[in-house]
């Protein structure tokens, strides 16, 4: 630590102080950190009303902020190039940003469509959550600028009612018709425990994780593939087409026991979607239960069969995430699956402290042969939600 820093802030979080005042020209006002999100399980169940099994990543992204007196956003982050982009809060609009910047701006503008007093400020954001990677960089912008202007403003919103915001703002503004997973995750989850989320009433319940012997290794392929935003929606509708030809308000209303029956009054294309939300649901369970039980080398198979049935079934896998978790398991892993939405992003493998490198050194080779790029890969421990740095 250099002696000028103040003692609660990390070098990196100093750094950020710094920048910011290289490019405003004065201190902030304070720094405020959200993480990116790994989920263990429960991938494509948020949007259905199902549940979810996410952590935070020990990456975060940081906002260093002041406020301005004259409703100006100033807005300029370390990872994109270009200018500060400078934008009118009583202007923004859906349509009206363009390029990074329409993250922060999104943010802003819910606050104000909530019907929230909120004026313009300078930001600075700086991260090392991976973008793109399906670890949810985008959240952890949102929630780390969402946390700022709710303490800043004295707004007095709860966490979840800072994720709805940043969900809101995703969904409107940026046009992401994204489910709440990512933001809750953002805002609640906690230090060694994974969030075991309700996403039908937002009822989350921290559930340790106590790994024991076992790494949660991430392995992020830096693959993203372009048909993601379409086949989302598709998929959306699919699961939404499919709960009302069943007369349910979401397939989180279908049990595992109705699940034959039920496949027999669908169309043969929607099928393989309502069979993996409803599998999946009670993957997420079970996962609760044996992490309860203390048994986490049980997740494994779990994780396996979650893989298997996003790539057979609801088929957004792809040939990179479906090397690695292969190849992960072939080396040593207890279990692996694709984490995030897919066509690309991240593979989550448990695996025994001591295979770690194997594992890690195999995928790598794999993916060397194959012709692909090389993977990062780096183990994950569960973090901390949104908070205040300084
Ligand atoms: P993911 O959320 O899985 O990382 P998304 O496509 O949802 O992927 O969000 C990534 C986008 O979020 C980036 O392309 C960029 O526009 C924005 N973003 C995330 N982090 C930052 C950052 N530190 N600085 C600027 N923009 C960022
Ligand atoms: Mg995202």
């Amino acid at each position: 630590m250099t002696e000028h820093m103040p003692p609660h802030l990390t070098p990196r979080e100093d750094a950020v102080t710094h920048h910011f005042q290289s490019v405003f020209g004065t201190e902030p006002e304070g720094v405020w950190a959200a993480p990116g999100r790994i989920n263990l399980i429960g991938e494509h169940t948020d949007y259905n009303d199902g549940f979810v099994l996410p952590l935070a990543t020990p990456q975060h992204t940081t906002v260093a902020v002041r406020p301005r007196p004259d409703g100006l956003l100033r807005l300029h982050s370390r990872q994109a190039d270009g200018p500060t982009v400078e934008l009118r809060v009583a202007d923004l609009e859906p349509g009206t940003v363009t390029g990074w910047a329409k993250y922060p701006a999104a943010v802003v503008w819910a606050l104000r469509e909530d019907g929230h007093p909120v004026g313009g400020a300078d930001v600075h954001v700086d991260s090392d959550v991976p973008a793109g990677a399906g670890l949810s960089s985008s959240a952890a912008l949102e929630c780390a600028l969402a946390t700022a202007y709710n303490d800043l403003n004295g707004l007095g919103l709860s966490r979840t009612e800072l994720a709805l915001v940043a969900q809101r703002a995703e969904n409107e503004f940026v046009g992401v018709p994204c489910g709440v997973m990512d933001q809750m995750a953002s805002m609640c989850c906690t230090p060694d425990a994974a969030l075991f989320l309700d996403t039908r009433d937002l009822g989350s319940r921290s559930v340790p994780l106590g790994l024991d012997g076992l790494q949660l290794l991430v392995i992020d392929t830096r693959v993203k593939h372009d048909l993601a935003d379409g086949a989302y929606a598709k998929l959306r509708a699919g699961c939404e087409r499919a709960a009302q030809l069943l007369r349910l308000p979401a397939l989180r209303d279908l049990p595992l026991s109705g699940l034959v029956e039920a496949l027999h009054r669908l169309p043969a294309d929607l099928r393989p979607l309502v069979r993996h939300v409803v599998t999946e649901n009670a993957r997420v369970e079970q996962a609760v239960a044996l992490l309860n039980a203390g048994d986490p080398a049980a997740l494994g198979p779990i994780l396996t069969a979650g893989h298997a049935s996003l790539r057979d079934d609801y088929r957004v896998s792809c040939p990179e995430t479906d090397l690695a978790a292969a190849t992960a398991e072939e080396a040593g892993a207890l279990g692996a699956r694709m984490t995030g939405g897919g066509f690309g992003g991240s593979v989550i493998a448990l695996v025994p402290e001591t295979a770690v490198d194997t594992v890690g050194e195999a995928v790598i080779a794999a993916f060397h042969r194959a012709g692909h790029r090389a993977p990062r890969t780096f183990t994950a421990t569960a973090s901390a939600g949104a908070r205040r740095l300084g």
